[in-house]
């Protein structure tokens, strides 16, 4: 009899009771390739001994110490690495436990930024609809993903939505990429002058959408128009990368690969591996010299900020991913898992689109190509093959974002890095057999 709240109460899961590579086993005796890595968060499998030995050390050092009162070897040492990945501009950083904390933070630093500046009217946060920032009260407000919103709509503070940036559902036949963008960016400048050009705080994006829509990436030139309309306004650019982050799309961070660089940027899952609970905002020095030249110190914390384990594991996980070239595989091996994914579903009947970046592929499944039409909601396809992969000893991210019926159903996979080819095909060919099961 348990007496864990599980997610889905009448159904408890299994109980996972030993983690290697890229496997987890089950007490029931089942071994399951973790495709997903979680949710995109195993970057380097499970067991890694030298992050198990990492944690181990800095246990017997320290496990410890309030932020009020110290820093940390560990942490510091974190945050000169993750400066050494970024921008000159954007290499300050604000450790936190996990996503929905790093999204809360960069809400709360921006409008204290704008504060600061003598601004106090900024308060408005613009999101896109389609998006998922978490599940804490002020992260769920800014998220687009009308389903986890609900329940909790009359708690939320109020916030807006613009269109998402995915060209495969609402980019015009005859627009091009350049565009579509163009169209986008002018939306989003509308809102902002209907809102009142002065009132607005944030505009915040997942670099590649994850969770809601399943491995989205932006047309060329999106985040540059978006970039320019935040400048022109005076509003702080938040790119969420919790899930896109830290080399899953084949570079360190996902905004390399568009040409911009955010005010702040969110970072979590693949920072610890799984091995901690840990997330990052990076934050741009005009920021955090506003806040030191006002009032002199961010009003906010938490009780385990910069906590030394998680900083320690964190640190071993990103040397390990600079010391053995693991973004740079991200991006080769994700080619590779893209061409076994086309090669497999390519001209299957129920799969309309196969997307991502790097070891961040999904594939989208239709109730028919032509025309290009999603399952009914109701059938939770994305749920069904989620289960059946299980049974067949493969975990995958699904995810149903469907709104106004044009999006449908995707089956995300976010190996870890150092997957080899072998085992990728393993979980090309497990994805299908539960795909065939379902459908
Ligand atoms: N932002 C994005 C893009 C995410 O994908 C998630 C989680 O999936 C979050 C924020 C929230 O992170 P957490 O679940 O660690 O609170």
């Amino acid at each position: 009899m348990t007496h864990i709240f599980h997610r889905s109460p009448s159904s408890p899961p299994a109980i996972a009771v030993h983690g290697e590579g890229g496997f987890i086993h089950s007490a029931d005796g089942r071994q399951f390739f973790d495709g997903s890595g979680g949710a995109a968060v195993s970057c380097l499998g499970h067991g890694h001994p030298e992050v198990i030995d990492a944690v181990v050390q800095q246990m017997h050092k320290l496990e410890y110490a309030h932020t009020g009162f110290f820093s940390s070897e560990p942490a510091e040492k974190l945050a000169s690495l993750l400066a050494s990945h970024s921008p000159p501009t954007l290499n300050n950083v604000y450790f936190l436990s996990s996503g929905s904390e790093a999204i809360e933070t960069t809400l709360k630093m921006a409008r204290q930024y704008h504060v600061e500046r003598g601004e106090p009217q900024r308060r408005h946060n613009i999101a896109r609809k389609l998006s998922y920032h978490g599940n804490t009260l002020g992260a769920l407000a800014i998220g687009g993903h009308v389903g986890r919103r609900a329940l909790y709509q009359p708690l939320l503070v109020q916030a807006h939505h613009v269109s998402p940036c995915f060209a495969r559902h609402y980019r015009q036949a005859d627009e091009t990429d350049d565009a579509y963008a163009s169209r986008l960016a002018s939306e989003f400048e509308q809102l902002i002058l209907e809102l009142g050009p002065d009132t607005v705080s944030t505009f915040v994006a997942e670099t590649v959408v994850g969770a809601t829509a399943g491995a989205v990436a932006p047309v060329p030139g999106y985040f540059q128009k978006i970039r320019a309309v935040c400048d022109r306004y005076g509003v702080l650019l938040i790119m969420d990368e919790v899930m896109s982050g830290v080399g899953r799309t084949g570079t360190y961070h996902a905004f390399e690969q568009e040409g911009v660089v955010p005010d702040l940027l969110t970072m979590a899952k693949g920072l610890g591996g799984g091995y901690q609970p840990i997330a990052a905002v990076m934050v741009a020095d005009k920021v955090v010299d506003a806040i030191v030249a006002g009032s002199g110190a961010f009003q906010h914390g938490h009780t385990y900020v910069g906590h030394p384990v998680a900083c320690a594991a964190a640190l071993a996980v990103q040397t390990i991913i600079q010391r053995d070239q693991l973004v740079q595989r991200s991006a080769s091996m994700g080619q590779h898992l893209r061409a076994l994914l086309t090669q497999r579903f390519g001209d299957h009947a129920n799969v309309g689109d196969i997307r991502g970046r790097g070891l961040f592929q999904a594939i989208e499944l239709v109730a028919s190509r032509d025309p290009d039409r999603p399952f009914d909601p109701s059938l939770q396809i994305h749920a069904k093959i989620k289960r059946q992969a299980q049974q067949v000893g493969l975990l995958c991210y699904p995810g149903g974002g469907c709104i106004d019926g044009v999006h449908g159903d995707h089956v995300l996979l976010a190996p870890p890095y150092n997957s080899r080819e072998g085992v990728l095909e393993m979980a090309v060919d497990r994805l299908g057999q539960a795909i065939d099961l379902v459908l």
